[in-house]
């Protein structure tokens, strides 16, 4: 049975008139750049969000970059941030002179640790670098323990910003019982719309999100050159705008959005009774993802999964073995951040990380899209079960 990591062909089928009826409605109008659907997606967006501000860019790599010009973060700052992300967590920062100061994570969610957070803020960094922010991300579609960050944050004066480029619509529990949504927590938030998030444009698309009117109104006018009247540039901005057309199809993919979390929860439901079942979860072969200590409390569930993520014993051959029988797998992420050879002037070592680095050579995504059908779940886990049967 062929299992692809993700099937966007599946997900169009089922929202093809909608799609087409309002890339039709731009088509129409010939108004490609902002406008009306930008405007209508920004208002949804920050409603679904639980902001009062939110600002479409062109994707979330530049909705990092954006958020750090608009907050005066550059060179000679710092941030501490998690190795264990997709790049652009720390790229953005990079690309500005800003130092990626990475910490290590936690081994059960794979968030960034707030133990290690404070270490480095209790010894200060590297000279030189001023820390300004700690950017936690709710990778994989799950918070980071976002209320001692939070704290930490604000006993030492720093911002937060959220990378929730994963995690549009994840919630986390704070110790008082309030439940926050991700993105709402930070002095600003990024979003990502690539096709593999949960919410994924037709192309690129990001956006920065905040509840903060000023520095939202900053963001603005740095996405579209700095301008602002049209011609004047009191400031240096970028061309990052969100396309209407691609505003146009997110509205409409928005209003699918809570279904497709739901799906993506069952599913992963799915994969813990037939991991169990199959006795992987108990022989120790495969580490099914956690839920973090502070969090999910009362059956409460606030991953979106958009990654499902396992532990496997033996993963590069379990990968092997699962692309020969046709099911699609990735490793996110093969290097850690720390030990990549663009930030190798920074002086990480193999073993400083040790967590990251171990998440590295263990971890597997599986299919998890809302799509999937039970009987291909089946078939995946009956082929994991038959290669450590064989091995
Ligand atoms: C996807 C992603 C981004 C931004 O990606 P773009 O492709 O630029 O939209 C940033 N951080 C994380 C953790 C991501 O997964």
């Amino acid at each position: 049975m062929n299992v692809p990591l993700l099937d966007l062909k599946e997900q169009f089928r089922t929202i093809e008139v909608d799609v087409r009826r309002a890339v039709d409605r731009v088509l129409a109008t010939q108004q490609f750049i902002l406008g009306p659907e930008v405007d209508a997606f920004e208002k949804e967006a920050a409603s679904y969000t639980g902001v009062a501000h939110a600002v479409g860019v062109a994707s979330g790599s530049d909705a990092l970059i954006l958020l750090f010009m608009a907050m005066g973060i550059g060179p000679g700052d710092g941030i501490v941030t998690t190795p264990y992300t997709f790049f652009s967590t720390a790229g953005s920062a990079a690309h500005l002179g800003i130092r990626p100061v990475f910490v290590d994570i936690d081994p059960g969610t794979y968030t960034i640790s707030p133990e290690a957070i404070e270490k480095v803020l209790v010894e200060g960094g590297p000279p030189g670098v001023k820390l300004r922010a700690i950017v936690p991300v709710h990778i994989f579609g799950q918070c980071a323990r976002m209320a001692p960050i939070l704290k930490m944050a604000k006993e030492h004066d720093l911002a937060v910003i959220e990378d929730a480029a994963q995690a549009i619509g994840s919630h986390y529990q704070m110790p008082d019982g309030t439940i926050r949504m991700a993105g709402s927590m930070g002095r600003g938030a990024i979003l990502s719309f690539f096709p593999s998030k949960n919410l994924g444009a037709m192309g690129d698309a990001g956006m920065v999100v905040t509840d903060d009117a000023a520095l939202a109104d900053i963001v603005r006018i740095m996405r579209n050159h700095g301008s602002r009247p049209k011609y004047f540039h009191a400031t240096v901005g970028l061309n990052s705008r969100l396309d209407a057309l691609q505003a146009a199809v997110l509205r409409v993919k928005l209003s699918y959005l809570d279904r497709w979390h739901e799906a993506r929860r069952a599913n992963a439901q799915r994969y813990r009774e037939l991991f169990q079942s199959a006795g992987l979860v108990e022989s120790g072969h495969i580490v099914l993802p956690a839920r973090p200590p502070d969090d999910g409390k009362n059956g409460y569930r606030p991953h979106i999964y958009n990654q499902y993520v396992v532990r496997a014993r033996d993963r590069n051959a379990l990968r092997e073995h699962l692309k020969k029988r046709g099911i699609g797998t990735e490793i996110y992420y093969p290097l850690p951040l720390h030990l990549q050879e663009c930030f190798r002037n920074y002086g990480y070592r193999e073993g400083d990380l040790p967590a990251s680095e171990q998440a590295s050579r263990e971890t597997l995504a599986l299919p998890i899209y809302p799509e999937l059908t039970p009987e291909q779940q089946q078939a995946v886990v009956e082929s994991i079960e038959e290669f450590y049967r064989q091995s």
